[in-house]
């Protein structure tokens, strides 16, 4: 690369503590590791992912929008674990050193950092494939930690925000309208909503792959199933217009339900505390809808308005669907 790594670290990624305000940083970048003081009274929350051109975004995606996703994707996962985000890590790998990618890539991912007051403290540089991993730490109150296990037969289930926008997009490709891209290029991890969800949800997860496969995982714990109103699903104004003038009303629910990268939280809460939750996460961004109800029979079964009941065509490779009548 002909900008040194250390200087392309140094230009790009080393921020000064107080863009964050964290005070709970001993070592920042610079030295051969990071070291953080985490208090008595917490647990510290760790999730990592990655993305990998082509796989995980568009080949066509900006570079801002890869720097905001790789850490939303990793700020969602500690949201449905109710945590707060401290620090981040992050990992990449360039094919060149493009310092106007490098300036837009960093901007875009500071911005989110900022607002949650997530501090970069570490990380490496390689060249390859384009390839961005983060890992997000997080805290969360000792043992109160939200977990995909949990959830109850009777217990309401939930959703944060609209589903579909960024599923309908990346189906669209360069036919997607602008505010269905910004979906999927700029997800919001609702931070604001899990947070709010400790000790008022039995269970949570976030949704990355679909609400039925999503769904599936926080129902397979217990081995319960649950009911689904397909049609009380939450979907943006521009979710239904685009999906009419697509002509992919057929399509509907299985975009909705099936096409992922929501990055919303999906959450069961029982039913002595569903007022509460409600009003808790009306005053959020995103919002909550109820969706559904947990049941003791395994399955998940799409209901209709009228009654009858929605499958997915063929084998979508959803082994926690069934059909049935619950
Ligand atoms: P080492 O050879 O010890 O792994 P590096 O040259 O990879 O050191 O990194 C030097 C310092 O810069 C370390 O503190 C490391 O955490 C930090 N760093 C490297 N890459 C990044 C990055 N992409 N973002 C943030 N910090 C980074
Ligand atoms: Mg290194």
């Amino acid at each position: 690369m002909a900008l040194s790594e250390f200087e392309l670290i140094r230009r790009y990624f080393d921020r000064p503590l107080a863009a964050s305000g964290r005070t709970d940083i001993v070592l920042g970048i610079g030295d051969d590791a990071a070291v953080v003081t985490v208090p008595d009274d917490r647990d510290l929350v760790l999730c990592m992912d990655t993305l990998v051109a082509g796989v995980h975004f568009p080949e066509d995606t900006s570079p801002g929008a890869i720097g905001h996703k790789a850490l939303a994707v990793n700020l969602s996962d500690l949201a449905a674990m109710g945590a707060e985000p401290v620090w981040f890590t992050l990992s990449v790998t360039l094919p060149v050193a493009d310092e106007d990618w490098l300036a837009a890539f960093a901007q875009d991912m500071f911005r989110l950092a900022d607002h949650y007051r997530v501090q970069l403290i570490g990380g490496d540089v390689t060249r390859g494939p384009l390839s961005v991993t983060v890992q997000a730490h997080g805290l969360v109150p000792r043992g109160r930690a939200l977990q995909r296990a949990g959830a109850a037969a009777g217990d309401r289930i939930y959703v944060t925000g609209t589903l579909g926008d960024a599923g309908l997009a990346l189906r669209l490709g360069a036919q997607a309208t602008p505010a269905l891209r910004q979906r999927l290029d700029y997800p919001s991890p609702r931070i604001e909503a899990g947070l709010a969800l400790r000790g008022l949800a039995s269970a949570v997860i976030d949704i990355s792959d679909g609400l039925l496969a999503d769904l599936g995982h926080l129902l397979e714990s217990g081995e319960l199933g649950a009911v689904l109103q397909v049609d009380e699903l939450p979907r943006s104004a521009e979710f239904r217009s685009t999906m009419r003038s697509a002509n992919l009303e057929n399509s509907y629910q299985e975009i909705t339900l099936t096409a992922g990268d929501d990055y919303e939280l999906c959450f069961a809460i029982p039913s002595s505390k569903c007022e509460e939750a409600e009003t808790a996460l009306a005053a959020l961004p995103g919002g909550c809808t109820a969706v559904g109800v947990i049941k003791a029979h395994p399955g998940i079964r799409c209901r209709r308005q009228d009654g009858s009941f929605w499958q997915p065509a063929g084998d979508q490779g959803y082994q926690h669907f069934r059909d049935g009548n619950g």
